[in-house]
């Protein structure tokens, strides 16, 4: 009909967009090196055993009513203390506006909409690189967005020096974007060290903090370390934000379950601060989904529960964008997109784990040589010397656009290579192409 002759087709997700051309593309010859979070027909979602023991007890309770708008509060108690931690003065003395959240895409967004309103021509500085949806999150709430250094192409480990320059010349009381762990895509995170200088920066400019965390628990397989950058500005007095997330650490995706918190500076502007939030919500989607925040409150509110779960984090997750594990050897074939996390240095993964890590690890030494021999000039060695499963190969988007259209290797144009996507049997066609593109 005529009325909508103006859409225009909306440009392809450049995470989800390349699994879709991947699985057009009819080219036997064709590699998935490329995406993350997304999983595909052969790849079996894990239910976490406390999550499955949750469902169980939750079952017959046949509670189907409305959450309020806030969403479940005992949800979010459990939540706050897991940022915030156990024992945390800000819970006690009720200074944290929170809401449960569409997990954490949902709190990103309510953040930004809560920011255009209570600070009207803010700007939001943002990492480069960064996950792509962050960028679409503050452009729909119309938040003007600056970048800002974190990681840099030589190295290929964190601009330092560019971080601090821009923090230091960003407007005084400026926004920002942190990624609490984990930094997704490129694996990169501050040591304990540095974030005590960015906070102590950002404690002398003023500026705000909004963490991002989707991956607590992911970085070091502990929820309580991988919060020690938000414990850092917490212990320094800021009053930051939160964004957290089920999705990742229990493996609960499709339930959309988080939170958005905001530390307050007493409960008065608490209890303000979290009726806005709610205010944002009800017309928005007016309170949240039941199920994902009950299996939550269940695991977390159950010493017992918990620390299977805690347990679960530590072992069960081989990969980092997503909660499959596998089983020996095929997990990589039928699991190719996702992201492992373990280093050179981990021995103590189950064998299992063991094996597959030792696998990625052969497969990062196997395409750096092939490199080599090769005869390509440039330097591989961060291709070795990163952990995790992804690799962060300093491709350019054309490069990256010739290995897809020349040789139907397709991974974001970020040159992110998931790991787990190379086998024997397609690390030196890899090799080749990326030699040629790159020569
Ligand atoms: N933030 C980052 C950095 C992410 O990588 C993701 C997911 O990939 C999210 C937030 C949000 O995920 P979800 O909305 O599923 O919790």
């Amino acid at each position: 009909s005529s009325w909508w002759k103006n859409v225009e087709p909306a440009p392809k997700d450049p995470i989800l967009g390349v699994t879709e051309a991947f699985l057009a593309d009819p080219s036997p010859d064709k590699v998935n090196v490329g995406v993350g979070a997304y999983r595909d027909d052969n790849g079996k979602p894990v239910v976490l055993d406390c999550v499955r023991e949750a469902e169980r007890r939750i079952a017959g309770t046949s509670f189907m009513e409305y959450l309020p708008m806030g969403g479940s509060v005992k949800m979010v108690e459990e939540t706050l203390k897991l940022a915030y931690g156990d024992n945390s003065e800000f819970i006690k003395d009720k200074r944290i506006a929170a809401v449960q959240s569409l997990s954490g895409t949902g709190a990103c967004r309510l953040f930004a909409d809560f920011q255009t309103r209570f600070n009207p021509g803010s700007q939001i500085y943002i990492p480069v690189p960064t996950w792509s949806n962050h960028h679409n999150i503050w452009r729909d709430a119309q938040v003007p967005q600056k970048t800002y250094h974190y990681y840099h192409p030589e190295t290929k480990g964190l601009d330092f020096k560019g971080l601090m320059d821009d923090v230091k010349n960003a407007p005084e009381g400026s926004f920002f974007l942190l990624h609490a762990c984990a930094h997704n895509p490129t694996g990169v995170d501050p040591t304990e060290e540095q974030w005590r200088e960015i906070s102590q920066l950002f404690k002398a400019k003023n500026h705000f903090a909004f963490f991002d965390m989707a991956y607590q628990g992911f970085a070091s397989g502990d929820p309580a370390r991988d919060a020690k950058s938000i414990r850092i500005f917490l212990e320094d007095g800021h009053h930051i934000g939160i964004s957290q997330s089920y999705a990742k650490n229990m493996g609960l995706y499709g339930q959309r379950v988080g939170c958005l918190s905001v530390l307050c500076e007493n409960e008065k502007q608490a209890v303000t601060v979290k009726s806005q939030l709610q205010q944002l919500a009800r017309p928005m989607y007016s309170n949240p989904p039941l199920h994902g925040a009950q299996i939550v409150s269940t695991i977390l509110g159950d010493p017992e529960l918990k620390s299977l779960w805690l347990k679960e984090v530590k072992v069960t997750f081989p990969c980092f964008m997503c909660a499959h594990t596998f089983d020996g050897e095929s997990y990589l074939i039928k699991h190719v997109e996702s992201h492992v996390v373990f280093d050179n240095s981990t021995k103590e993964l189950e064998s299992d784990k063991q094996i597959m890590a030792d696998r990625i690890i052969g497969m990062r030494t196997t395409l750096r040589e092939s490199l080599e021999k090769l005869g390509s000039p440039l330097s591989w060695e961060h291709v070795t010397k990163q952990i995790g499963m992804f690799c962060y190969s300093g491709l350019t988007p054309e490069q990256v656009d010739r290995l897809t259209s020349e040789y139907h290797i397709y991974m974001t144009r970020n040159g992110r290579i998931s790991m787990a996507g190379v086998t024997t049997g397609n690390v030196g066609y890899l090799a080749n192409a990326i030699h040629e593109v790159t020569k």
